[in-house]
């Protein structure tokens, strides 16, 4: 009788998220911030979450655990990791999204509640890059990073219609606290 196989991967993911934890921490660190348990808690937090969060949404989650904790920390700590180019930032109309995942991929964006799904993709194929270098008289192409826009699997089904994602983040934003 043969035993289930386990996913070949689950381990290598688990070390892979901890090396990715530890190199974000030494980078913070490299840039003056200090690794207060809030810090660490967002990068636990971030490297876990696959929905692309704003700074908003990880703060709002945060705070319970953390009521000290000001956005301005949460904003600084992903920003840091992004401006190095250590995870990913989306823009996508409204605030920005951040991305722990720096694997090359696409992205589906749902256009009524704003899910952001991954799809993983293979780096940019040579052929691709002398296209563009020839089209555009010398561009050099590091990396492509696709989005398809449309309906989410949820939102397809309960006849959500598109655009309503605006609506929902803008009043979303209205009732945010400013900072
Ligand atoms: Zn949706
Ligand atoms: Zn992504």
């Amino acid at each position: 009788m043969s035993r289930p196989r386990r996913a070949p991967r689950a381990g290598d993911a688990r070390a892979d998220r901890q090396s990715k934890v530890q190199a974000w921490l030494d980078a913070l660190k490299g840039a003056g911030l200090k690794l207060t348990p809030q810090r660490i808690a967002i990068i636990r937090v971030f490297a876990d979450d696959p929905s692309h969060p704003t700074a908003q949404d990880l703060f709002e989650r945060l705070r319970g655990d953390f009521p000290t904790m000001s956005f301005a920390t949460v904003y600084n700590t992903l920003d840091a990791l992004a401006s190095r180019g250590l995870s990913g930032e989306l823009n996508l109309g409204g605030a920005a999204r951040f991305d722990p995942n720096t694997d090359t991929h696409h992205h589906a964006v749902c256009d009524a509640c704003g899910a952001v799904v991954d799809i993983p993709a293979d780096p940019v194929a040579p052929a691709q890059a002398s296209q563009v270098r020839r089209a555009t008289g010398g561009f050099v192409v590091e990396r492509e990073e696709r989005t398809y826009h449309g309906l989410c699997e949820r939102c397809a089904r309960s006849g959500a219609a598109a655009g309503d994602a605006s609506r929902s983040r803008a009043r979303a934003r209205r009732a945010a606290p400013s900072h």
